[in-house]
């Protein structure tokens, strides 16, 4: 089918205590090696669990990221988490640009743009989302939100560094609602989001970049979504949680 990589990535975001994540983090491991997955898998969590769950998961079968890393380097800036310490634990990835750390964190393209420049240096992959209000939506905005949100913060990147960056399309009124875009909607977005990239890019770098679909995904609409062309996997949040619902939505692509 596609050349591009396949990926289910969870957020944990602020879920699960250290011992529930060690727990979920074995459990999706386990049935992961019991039964392959199609796929890339990539679970992200808190940072102080980052460490810990690095130790229980076999890297080659499931990847590890965090939820969001400092806009600088290093220094006097108490309680942030920089890109190098993320890397460090052993995570591979970071989700950068999530509509709840522009919404309840003032997170801004400019903070965005460090960001995820800084997590590339570190060698670390950003999984970077966009998507738009429920008021954009009905405004028909949402094609200008998206593609303002990539040139605000990644389409500064060169084409190679570009590369280490998934994008997560995410409709802010589909995330934690139970209302899910439905995949002919989501399709439609990820075209035009594909699209956006290759004018940018050109086709090839277009043809490569993972486009992941984001808000209430579920195992029951994950193969829907999942069969349309330019839907590359999902971040899942909600039913990231629970590892029957996460590998539900992992066995959507076999
Ligand atoms: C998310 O916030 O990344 C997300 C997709 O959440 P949910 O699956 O719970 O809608």
């Amino acid at each position: 089918r596609k050349m591009r990589k396949k990926i289910v990535a969870g957020n944990w975001k602020m879920n699960l205590n250290l011992q529930e994540g060690l727990a979920l983090a074995k459990e999706v491991n386990d049935a992961l090696a019991a039964d392959k997955p199609n796929c890339d898998v990539i679970i992200c969590t808190p940072f102080i669990h980052l460490a810990s769950v690095a130790g229980v998961l076999d890297s080659q079968l499931v990847g590890l990221g965090a939820e969001n890393c400092a806009d600088k380097e290093q220094g006097a800036y108490t309680g942030e988490v920089s890109a190098e310490m993320v890397k460090s634990t052993g995570a591979q990835y970071v989700i950068l640009g999530h509509s709840e750390r522009r919404e309840y964190y003032n997170e801004t393209p400019e903070i965005l743009k460090e960001k995820v420049l800084l997590a590339l240096k570190n060698g670390l992959k950003v999984i970077f989302c966009i998507g738009e209000t429920l008021a954009e939506r009905e405004a028909n905005k949402q094609n200008e939100v998206v593609k303002a949100e990539l040139e605000g913060s990644v389409f500064n990147l060169s084409a190679e560094e570009f590369a280490n960056v998934i994008v997560a399309y995410e409709p802010i009124w589909a995330i934690g609602t139970g209302k899910t875009a439905t995949a002919e909607q989501a399709e439609e977005i990820h075209a035009f989001i594909r699209s956006v990239i290759a004018e940018k890019y050109g086709n090839e770098v277009a043809e490569n970049t993972s486009i992941l679909y984001g808000g209430s995904a579920k195992p029951s609409n994950a193969p829907e979504l999942f069969a349309k062309p330019n839907i590359d996997g999902g971040l899942i949040g909600g039913a990231a949680l629970k590892c029957a619902d996460f590998k539900g939505i992992i066995d959507a692509w076999k």
